[in-house]
């Protein structure tokens, strides 16, 4: 599925959004933005469509659907915070061609609601621009007014943007649950075109690791770090993330490290890249030697899984025989090595 996302109005000038108690170009990139991320983890295709400037508002409006138009998108998504002339209006809404009342269009509504929102309803966006001149299906969403009190003191109290975006993205979590790649396809396909140029670690043993590891994409580490593989920080520079490690002894006890710091990533193709970084040049003599050496480029995901164990990737006592027995050959993922040329 592909989602178009526009984070309404441009930032200043022709085309900017109301300003209110908050500004209203301000906070759709926010809540636009983080919905972008949710989507984009979900397995969605995102376009971002939006526009930031422009001469004029119609030129804006025109800019924004040209752009979207020409995406092949299956769902085009506007932001915006609603503004009325005494102030006093209040409450979420949402537009759709001809006022249709898409399930999605109203369970995003309802959501919304939940956080203590007049729902106003899904409405006739006809006269829309954006929702009359788009080839996809499209929804405008009025997530409150800015410049009303208790409304952006309800949209703060709620959490703000995290909170919103994913009142949103469940909404319309039925058509993407239906619609999305799954989990092993798409870090599939990201490790398949990874080891075409690298050679590094075979695809089959990267995705089983992911599942194992990340609960396919469910762990805590794979939806607040977007880390699938849980390395520890061992030297990265990048974002981190703090949370209890458990570790096994190799007499098969269990123990947990308190606040261990683990690599966090923007989405899950930079873990899946990173992953196969460490693989590839971790060492623990200060770089005589590479710790993976054996099974770098290695095409027989069993010696890659024995490997694995030998050379300390885990301190589970049975992680490699795991790798193989409950995933590669359960989920038939060596599927993942084979490929024309
Ligand atoms: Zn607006």
């Amino acid at each position: 599925m592909v989602v178009g996302v526009n984070c309404g109005h441009t930032i200043m000038g022709a085309g900017c959004g109301a300003d209110g108690i908050i500004n209203e170009s301000v906070y759709t990139r926010k809540v636009g933005y983080a919905l972008m991320e949710i989507l984009k983890n979900s397995g969605v295709t995102v376009i971002d469509c939006t526009v930031d400037k422009a001469s004029s508002q119609s030129e804006y409006l025109k800019a924004v659907i040209d752009f979207a138009n020409n995406k092949g998108l299956d769902w085009f998504i506007s932001i915006h915070f609603n503004a009325s002339t005494g102030h006093m209006a209040n409450g979420v809404e949402a537009y759709t061609y001809k006022g249709r009342k898409y399930q999605d269009a109203l369970d995003i509504c309802e959501n919304i609601s939940r956080f203590g929102f007049q729902n106003r309803g899904v409405k006739d966006g006809s006269g829309l621009y954006v929702v009359r001149k788009t080839k996809a299906k499209a929804i405008l969403i009025e997530i409150c007014f800015c410049d009303n009190n208790d409304d952006v003191r309800k949209y703060h109290e709620a959490g703000g943007e995290a909170v919103i975006a994913e009142a949103i993205y469940s909404g319309i979590q039925n058509k993407v649950e239906n619609d999305r790649i799954p989990f092993d396809e798409y870090i599939g396909s990201i490790a398949q075109q990874d080891w075409k140029q690298r050679r590094i670690l075979l695809p089959s043993v990267v995705v089983a690791q992911a599942i194992k590891e990340s609960g396919w994409g469910t762990s805590e580490l794979a939806r607040n770090a977007k880390a699938l593989f849980g390395i520890k920080q061992n030297g990265w520079k990048g974002k981190t993330y703090m949370k209890t490690a458990t570790e096994q002894k190799s007499d098969g006890s269990i123990y947990k490290v308190e606040n261990t710091i683990w690599r966090a990533y923007e989405n899950w193709e930079q873990s899946v890249i990173d992953h196969n970084d460490y693989i590839a040049t971790r060492s623990t003599d200060g770089g005589k030697t590479l710790r993976y050496a054996e099974i770098i480029g290695c095409t027989d995901y069993k010696r890659v899984c024995a490997g694995l164990q030998r050379c300390g990737y885990a301190t589970a006592i049975n992680y490699g025989e795991s790798l193989i027995r409950d995933y590669i050959e359960k989920y038939y993922l060596a599927r993942f090595d084979e490929y024309p040329n």
